[in-house]
C-alpha cells in the first residue's frame, strides 16, 4: 500500500491502473479510522480491483465552533488499519494542496440539504459536496463507498452525482456498531467512560422505536417514548429526532411502508448522529 499526498501522484498512478483495465474504488474520509471505515474498505475491496481511501479533515464542512482543530487525526495507525482492509493508496492532502490560494468554486445542493443536519448545520453539505466533487474529479472512482451511518450524506451525493451527471456509481454500507450498540464514530474518542455509557441511549431509542413500529404503534407515541429513552441520560440534550420518509426525508405522521429515525443528539460536549431504516412487511413485521 502506498500513502501520497498530492494529486499529480494519485493522477499518476490511477492513470497506470487505468490503462492496464482495472476499476477503482474510491473511499472519502476525514481519517482516525475505526471499524466502520474498514468495513467500507473491505466492501471497495470486494467490488472494485483497486482501492482509494482518501485521508482529508475537510475544513470547509466545520463551522468555526465545530471541531476542526482538535478532530482525531494519526495517519500512521491509519495506514495499518487501511492496508489491513486490502487499500492500495492513502491519499492524504494538506489543505492547501485541496485549496490553493485563489480557490473560489463550491458545489452546492438544495433540498435534501436544508433539514436535519442541513439544519442543525447550515455550511456543513456545501463543504461536503464541494470536497466530494473535488475528490471524484482528482481520483475518478468507478465506484464511491459511503456510510449510512451518514445516511443524509449519502442522499446529498447521490444528489449531487445524479444532477451534475458525474460519471460515478454511489455504494452505501450499514452502519457499523460496538457489541453495546453504539454506532462506531471517530467522535466516539471524545466521549468519557460515564459519557460513552449515557451514549447507548441512542441506540437504544433505535431499538425502542423498531419494537413499536413492530407492533404498529401510532408515530406521534414512538416520537415521545424515544425522547423519553434518551432523556434518561443526565448528560443528553437532543439536537433532532426525525421520523421521516426515507426518499423524501420530509417528517411523516403515520408509517405506511417504511420509514427512517435520525437522531443527533449532544452527550457532554459531543455531538453524536445514529439513524435507522425500518421496513414494515404485510404481516406487520420489520424486515
Ligand atoms: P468520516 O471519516 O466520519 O467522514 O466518515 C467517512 C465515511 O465512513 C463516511 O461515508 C461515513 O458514513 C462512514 N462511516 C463512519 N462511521 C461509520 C460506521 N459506524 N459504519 C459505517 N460507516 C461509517
Amino acid at each position: 500500500m502506498q500513502t501520497v499526498t498530492t494529486i499529480v501522484e494519485v493522477r499518476q498512478i490511477v492513470s497506470t491502473w487505468k490503462k492496464a483495465g482495472k476499476t477503482i474504488g474510491l473511499v472519502p474520509t476525514m481519517g482516525a479510522l475505526h471499524e466502520g471505515h474498514q468495513s467500507l474498505i473491505t466492501t471497495a475491496r470486494q467490488q472494485c480491483d483497486k482501492v482509494v481511501l482518501s485521508i482529508f479533515v475537510n475544513p470547509l464542512q466545520f463551522s468555526p465552533e465545530e471541531d476542526l482543530a482538535c478532530y482525531p487525526r494519526d495517519l500512521p495507525t491509519d495506514q495499518i488499519k487501511a492496508a489491513a482492509a486490502g487499500c492500495d493508496l492513502i491519499f492524504c492532502p494538506s489543505e492547501v494542496e485541496m485549496y490553493p490560494a485563489g480557490f473560489n468554486s463550491y458545489v452546492e445542493c438544495f433540498g435534501v440539504t436544508q433539514m436535519l443536519e442541513g439544519h442543525s448545520r447550515p455550511t456543513h453539505f456545501k463543504g461536503v459536496t464541494t470536497v466530494v466533487a473535488k475528490l471524484f474529479g482528482i481520483v475518478t472512482p468507478d465506484i464511491a463507498f459511503f456510510g449510512q451511518k451518514d445516511t443524509q450524506q449519502v442522499a446529498v451525493i447521490e444528489q449531487m452525482v445524479r444532477d451534475l451527471n458525474l460519471p460515478v456509481t454511489i455504494y452505501s454500507c450499514p452502519i457499523i456498531r460496538e457489541a453495546s450498540g453504539l454506532a462506531k464514530s471517530s467522535r466516539n474518542q471524545y466521549l468519557s467512560v460515564q459519557e460513552k455509557k449515557e451514549a447507548l441511549v441512542l441506540s437504544q431509542s433505535l431499538k425502542l422505536a423498531e419494537r413499536m413500529i413492530n407492533t404498529r404503534q401510532p408515530v406521534a407515541k414512538i416520537h415521545q417514548a424515544m425522547t423519553a429513552k434518551i432523556e434518561e441520560s443526565p448528560l443528553a440534550v437532543i439536537d433532532y429526532l426525525k421520523i421521516v420518509n426515507p426518499q423524501t426525508l420530509q417528517e411523516i405522521k403515520e408509517i405506511e411502508k417504511e420509514c427512517l429515525i435520525l437522531l443527533a443528539v449532544y452527550i457532554g460536549q459531543t455531538r453524536l448522529i445514529d439513524n435507522a431504516r425500518f421496513t414494515i412487511t404485510n404481516k406487520g413485521e420489520k424486515k
